[in-house]
């Protein structure tokens, strides 16, 4: 979400007449979007922000903005950072060139932030949203062939460790006809790849008249596009899931057999502290029913090691129930208060940083193990890939083909696939015979 929104203000500030530039030296305004679902991303903000009021010092002009989560959690107390000039939160972003003028033009600081984050955006700003949203083009800061669009805004779940409802406000989802018309807009740009983005995006609902629309049948519709050839949904809620999307899932052939669907722990009363509103054996038969409508489905999985209160045994049928999930990818995080959530204000921190990072490298041990062995079913196999473009880090790859470089793709099931290539293939299929299979990455060669 944060990757789109990002994109959405570079697209705006494009048109507005600004220009990319690589670095923040060669910049007269910075940009710098925010997460505050751990404390480590928002440190790391602060870190940042003490670099530019050193630049700052020899260039007083530089207009600095910081947008998104932290700036709707932290507001004036940001403001007052000697660095910034600009504090704008998720919902202010079609605000973000006018107040970059104004700071030019007038000098003077500004905060942009939502007042009352758990009241419903009123028509007309929900309404500025929408067309923000659709005035984005594909060709901005993201990876050819892909575009993220955004379903819903905000979330109603308060699980109780996150920070999110605080920041993005109550649960919207946008009309199914300004989702369709801006997925078309994409598609005639040459997007091959739509991903719909929600915070517990299979709650998607949206009700028009005596019609009620839900993930499933936006799927349906989206399906329907012409040039739309892959369809992905994040993230997925476990409670009240819908099976209609599983059925649709397996019915149409463009929504790729794919669930990010976070467990969190393993431990009932741990899920149950988290206000989760699920119990790991319904977690797992989810699970099943998955696999039984979608066989060849690839599920994914997050988990919070080191919540309040997590013993031993805690973990323990954390670690159980990654086993029999038989997971493609987990990804692993170790508890990080935030300040304003239930978790935060009614229970202790209690578990030693040390025992944390110790969880958190044996949880991502157990998931390698799995992998190791289940990656090998692909050894042979001629995969369909769309290719994201050249790998960032060269990997250790046998099949050296003629001097092209290396690229990186991705399968339905998001497996990232390793190759070589001619660049141009970015944004295009391929179709890649499998090699060697690691733990993270399937390596292959281009199969003409
Ligand atoms: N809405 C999505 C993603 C939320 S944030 C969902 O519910 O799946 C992404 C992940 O960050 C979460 O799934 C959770 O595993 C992790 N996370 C959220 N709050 C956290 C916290 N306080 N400490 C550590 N990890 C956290
Ligand atoms: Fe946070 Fe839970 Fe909402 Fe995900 S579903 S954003 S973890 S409150």
């Amino acid at each position: 979400m944060n990757k789109l929104d990002a994109a959405l203000v570079a697209s705006a500030l494009q048109k507005s007449g600004f220009i990319l530039t690589e670095h923040a030296r060669e910049a007269d305004v910075v940009l710098i979007n925010t997460c505050s679902v751990r404390q480590h991303a928002e440190d790391r903000v602060l870190s940042h922000l003490g670099h530019l009021k050193h630049m700052k010092e020899n260039r007083p002009e530089l207009v600095v903005a910081v947008m998104g989560c932290m700036a709707q959690r932290l507001g004036t107390n940001l403001l007052s950072h000697e660095a910034v000039d600009i504090v704008a939160g998720p919902a202010q972003l079609p605000e973000i060139p006018r107040l970059i003028e104004q700071v030019l033009t007038q000098g003077t600081k500004t905060l942009a932030v939502t007042d009352k984050i758990r009241t419903i955006t009123n028509p007309e700003q929900s309404e500025a949203l929408d067309t923000f949203e659709y005035a984005y083009d594909s060709d901005v800061n993201h990876i050819p062939g892909q575009a993220f669009v955004r379903a819903m805004r905000g979330c109603n779940q308060f699980c109780s460790y996150c920070v999110v409802p605080y920041v993005r406000g109550p649960e919207v989802s946008r009309p199914p006809h300004a989702i369709i018309e801006q997925i078309k807009k994409l598609a005639d740009q040459g997007v091959r790849q739509v991903t719909l983005l929600g915070q517990t995006i299979n709650s998607y609902s949206y009700r028009d008249g005596d019609r009620q629309y839900g993930l499933a049948n936006l799927l349906e519709m989206t399906s329907r596009i012409e040039g739309v050839e892959w369809i992905r949904f994040i993230t997925s809620h476990p409670g009240h899931f819908d099976d209609a999307i599983l059925h649709a899932m397996a019915d149409l052939e463009k929504v790729c057999p794919y669930l990010h669907i976070p467990a969190q722990s393993g431990s009932d009363r741990i899920l149950k502290a988290m206000n989760r509103g699920y119990t790991a054996r319904q977690y797992l038969d989810l699970l099943i029913r998955a696999r039984q409508i979608v066989p060849e489905i690839a599920i994914a999985g997050d988990f919070i090691v080191g919540f309040p209160g997590e013993t031993e045994a805690d973990f323990e049928a954390t670690v159980y129930l990654v086993r029999e999930a038989r997971y493609k990818n987990c990804f692993v995080f170790k508890y990080s208060p935030r300040p304003g959530t239930r978790a935060d204000s009614k229970l202790a921190d209690t578990v030693q940083e040390t025992v944390k990072k110790e969880r958190n490298l044996r949880l991502l041990d157990v998931q390698n193990e799995i992998n190791e062995i289940d990656n090998q079913q692909f050894v042979g196999q001629v995969i369909k890939v769309l290719v994201e473009g050249l790998s960032k880090k060269p990997h250790l790859n046998q099949a050296n083909e003629g001097g092209m470089p290396q690229l990186i793709g991705r399968t339905a099931t998001d497996f990232i696939v390793v190759f070589n290539g001619p660049e141009s293939l970015a944004g295009q299929f391929a179709n890649i015979h499998i090699e060697k299979a690691g733990a993270l990455t399937l390596f292959g060669m281009l199969v003409e």
